[in-house]
């Protein structure tokens, strides 16, 4: 069994789960990349082994439990163990509630919150059974703060915290060696906006992104570090964001 850790990512394909599957793979782990878009995760898988990385992808939706239990099946059956999960997969269309998107609504409970359910209920048995592992849920400041045009979204950042707490609990109680911890960023520039539907939404968050983002490494060196704390010691929670974001 390899001396690295083997690190399972979903939303790998962009943003945060990218940054942080490199900074891993360049680090202390052998990644495991899961979404969608098949081209892009094999493209990193690529670049990673050209950087002198190992790592593997698997096609997953995270809004359907069977293919999220593959994907952690893959992991363990390949490499004999899984010591990190990130679920960072996730979207942000913003909109007033009035707006009765309800289709964005209903993709953010499914990818936002269902996914991590999913993610979390497929590892445990394994890091139950290894006595050891790390979940890393990503959260937002909106898990924090709410604002008008957020509802739903905060509603399942702020799901995603809860989650991740009662586990920390639970897990904690169960005597696992488990570890829990949620990161919640700010404005970082990652993709995320394209998940907006609303055009005229769409741009004004463009315009506070193009004001106040950050870099998508900032967020992959905090997960890095989290990674890096001693197995007796666990950060439950990271706030990350931009110094000059009021909120
Ligand atoms: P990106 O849009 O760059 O990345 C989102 C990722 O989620 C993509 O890899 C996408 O892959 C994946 N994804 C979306 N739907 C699904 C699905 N059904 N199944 C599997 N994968 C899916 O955005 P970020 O990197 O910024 O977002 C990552 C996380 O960080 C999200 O949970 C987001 O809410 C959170 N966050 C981001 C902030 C920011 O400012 N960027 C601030 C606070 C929190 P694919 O489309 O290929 O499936």
């Amino acid at each position: 069994m390899s001396e690295k850790k083997v690190a399972i990512i979903t939303g790998a394909s962009s943003g945060i789960g990218e940054a942080a599957a490199k900074s891993l793979a360049a680090t202390s782990c052998i990644v495991v990349l899961a979404a969608r878009r098949e081209e892009r995760l094999k493209e990193l898988v690529k670049e990673i082994e050209m950087s002198g990385g190992e790592a593997l992808y698997c096609v997953t939706d995270v809004t359907k439990n069977s293919e999220v239990e593959t994907l952690i099946k893959l992991a363990v059956d390949t490499y004999g163990k899984v010591d990190i999960l990130i679920n960072s997969a996730g979207i942000m269309p913003h909109s007033p509630l009035k707006d009765q998107r309800i289709q964005d609504w209903d993709n953010m409970i499914d990818i936002n919150i269902k996914g991590t359910l999913y993610g979390i209920g497929a590892v445990l048995p394994y890091m139950n059974e290894q006595k050891s592992g790390h979940i890393i849920n990503i959260s937002s400041v909106a898990g924090h703060y709410a604002h008008a045009g957020g509802a739903v979204y905060s509603a399942t950042k702020w799901a995603v915290r809860a989650i991740s707490e009662s586990l920390r609990e639970e897990v904690a109680q169960d005597d696992t060696n488990i570890r829990v911890s949620i990161v919640s960023p700010g404005a970082i520039n990652t993709e995320l906006l394209s998940s907006i539907t609303d055009p005229e939404i769409r741009e004004n968050n463009a315009k506070f992104y193009e004001n106040f983002g950050i870099s998508v490494e900032r967020v992959a060196s905090a997960i890095q570090q989290i990674v890096d704390v001693p197995a007796d010691t666990a950060w439950n929670e990271v706030i990350i964001r931009p110094t000059k974001q009021v909120r």
